[in-house]
């Protein structure tokens, strides 16, 4: 799947707004080592977003649910709702925030593809979606 992504490198180069598809790799000008997608660089542009562009997740706050499966990431909108989730939109950079304030979430969203080059359209904390 091609979208927009940052490329960053552990040394704080940057190229910013690249097309690319998740199994693309890129060598950093600057250290020459692999650099990593961030694919979500929109999440930190303070805008409201429409259905499509805001970030999906469905919540559940069933105490027989496991603390970290009560948050799902799914990448696609109409991914299937299990019964007793509820789906939930964040559209803005002060949503998201508050969003894993509340679950605790920051390091899954932010930073989801860490050392997978990975999004979290396709897992979620490590469990396969079925889209
Ligand atoms: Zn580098």
């Amino acid at each position: 799947m091609r979208r927009m992504i940052n490329w960053f490198c552990k040394c704080g180069h940057i190229e910013p707004d690249v097309m690319a598809d998740e199994s693309d790799i890129r060598i950093c000008s600057s250290c020459h080592v692999a650099m990593q997608q961030d694919w979500l660089p929109r999440v930190r542009r303070d805008a409201q977003w429409d259905d499509n562009t805001a970030v999906l997740v469905h919540v559940t706050n069933d105490p027989s649910v496991p603390a970290d499966a009560r948050v799902r990431y799914v990448g696609s909108h109409d991914a299937k709702l299990k019964p007793g989730y509820e789906r939930r939109y964040l559209r803005s950079l002060r949503e998201v925030e508050k969003f894993e304030r509340e679950q605790n979430v920051r390091s899954e969203m932010a930073w989801y593809d860490k050392g997978t080059a990975r999004g979290f359209d396709d897992e979620v904390f490590g469990n396969k979606v079925t889209h």
